[in-house]
């Protein structure tokens, strides 16, 4: 155990709050996950204070405050220049009334002592505070629990996650990030427990999933989240592939395979877009799976697939539009073909097209966690210097409509058309066109091309586009037969 008499040393800013308070003739600490994160010997996020004073109280004592929320929580501004200090949360003491939708309290009552507010925190590791000595008040042993790195209720743990069953996700979400490991009763109810997630709002769960995902340890946290039985409600779909095996490819089961290619994406410390789309790349395999022999397995279109269930997952969690469809378009076009023998240039410019440009990289990303995930990687950088080649030598090729000679102001004043959609489709029909040969970008020429292309039906010029996700789909369906993918 920490030694009882070891004090802390609290930021100028923070102490100041806090011999106002006393001043004033209220008790005053520092309270919650900074507490834990300074003894941790970490730099705290942000800074909290509890007290007895009620927020109007607080508020007269610090005149500089913003106070908008319905937990009596004043900011307070501490004009600091350090980001982190520059607004101080100061809550009055509270404790929670009664629960009966698992969710929310009844009510939020205020509370005298400091120890009420304690025991309503969720983990012993959370429920400590210091006062402005630098002396630690844990009434729950949370010293001892951060020291044995144990995540532990305050509390009967069956309670406390009854009462909020959004503590369910933030015991994996602690034990994830800090590495700790979930103390023994406190999992055996949370596994008991992990039903009531169902009631608790998509987008607390996405926060969390998401905090999980960022950590340096999002693969020990994605294992954790399906032993205790929460994955169920954040992405079922992902324990479809457990214990689906693959062909002779591979050595691990899908399941297996996907959580690997995320422990790569964390240990590079990709973005959250590259790791969820290598966590969901091959998502679509075990409902795409044909052959049942272990070498002849086959997931002829599990890309596919695979987007239209991760998009399902992403709009189920409420993730924001622009965030799901870069998300998507990576798992969509994972499989794109690279062999130098084989790739052309067109094929490239068609992937540009779909993916865009600016999510090259990231596709690249992923196609590395794929490969590193898979257990064998194949000596295969050379062909990605190719490719890369080749991306750089198209990069300057037409590849979307933003780049062709012409815009829609030149389409509306040679056809001596209005703004509307058909202009639109007669853009995306000379790039379609332009992809495939990029010599035909050339001014006089489309305007020419585009009275003819006027004639054409709405149908008809739809259809251009799809032609390059047509050629797309040829040559993937080709590589498949290839190479049983
Ligand atoms: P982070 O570093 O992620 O902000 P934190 O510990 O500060 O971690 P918060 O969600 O900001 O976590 O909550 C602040 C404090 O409020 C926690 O440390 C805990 O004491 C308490 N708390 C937050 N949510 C709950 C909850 N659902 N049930 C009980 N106590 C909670
Ligand atoms: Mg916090």
């Amino acid at each position: 155990m920490v030694g009882a008499q070891q004090t802390m040393e609290l930021p100028n800013e923070v102490k100041n709050i806090i011999e106002k308070l006393e001043k004033a003739g209220y008790q005053g600490y520092v309270v919650g996950g900074c507490v834990r994160d300074l003894l941790l010997g970490k730099e705290p996020k942000d800074w909290d204070v509890t007290t007895n004073a009620k927020p109007r109280e607080i508020q007269n004592i610090f005149p500089e405050n913003i106070y908008e929320n319905v937990f009596g929580t004043v900011a307070v501004k501490t004009g600091s220049e350090d980001e982190t200090l520059a607004l101080v949360e100061v809550t009055p003491y509270r404790i929670e009334g009664k629960y009966t939708d698992k969710r929310h309290p009844d009510e939020i009552k205020f509370a005298n002592k400091l120890e009420d507010d304690l025991s309503r925190r969720d983990f012993t590791i959370n429920a400590m505070a210091i006062d402005k000595d630098g002396k630690i008040v844990d009434l729950f042993e949370g010293q001892k629990d951060l020291k044995n790195k144990l995540v532990r209720t305050v509390g009967n743990p069956a309670d406390r996650f009854g009462e909020d069953a959004l503590r369910l996700l933030r015991t994996v979400r602690f034990a994830t990030i800090l590495g700790f490991q979930i103390e023994e009763s406190t999992l055996k109810a949370l596994k008991a427990a992990s039903e009531w997630l169902a009631a608790i709002s998509k987008e607390r769960i996405r926060d969390e999933f998401i905090k999980i995902i960022e950590s340096e340890n999002a693969y020990e946290g994605i294992l954790l989240l399906e032993e205790t039985g929460i994955l169920k409600f954040i992405a079922p779909e992902l324990r479809e592939g457990i214990g689906v095996d693959q062909n002779l490819h591979h050595i691990y089961s899908v399941w297996e395979h996907c959580t690997r290619a995320l422990k790569y994406s964390t240990e590079k410390k990709y973005s959250l877009e590259v790791r969820l789309a290598s966590l969901f790349h091959d998502i679509g395999k075990p409902r795409t799976k044909r052959g049942e022999t272990h070498n002849e397995a086959t997931f002829y279109g599990h890309e596919v697939v695979g987007a239209r269930m991760a998009a399902e997952i992403m709009d189920r969690l409420k993730f924001p539009r622009d965030f799901s469809e870069k998300v998507i378009k990576l798992v969509r076009y994972h499989m794109f073909y690279y062999n130098p023998e084989e790739v052309t240039e067109s094929s490239v410019r068609r992937l540009l097209v779909r993916i865009g440009k600016e999510n090259v990289e990231d596709l690249l990303k992923v196609r590395e966690a794929d490969r590193i995930g898979s257990g064998r990687p194949k000596a295969v950088p050379y062909k990605l210097r190719h490719l890369k080649y080749i991306i750089d030598k198209v990069s300057d090729d037409p590849i979307s409509a933003k780049m062709l000679k012409i815009d829609g102001k030149d389409v509306m004043k040679e056809l001596g058309v209005e703004p509307g959609p058909k202009v639109g489709l007669i853009l995306n029909s000379l790039l379609a066109e332009v992809v495939e040969n990029p010599s035909k970008n050339v001014r006089e020429d489309l305007m020419q091309r585009i009275h003819d292309l006027d004639k054409k039906s709405p149908e008809e010029l739809r259809g251009s586009l799809k032609k390059i996700d047509d050629a797309i789909e040829r040559e993937e369906e080709e590589r498949r037969k290839k190479y049983y993918v």
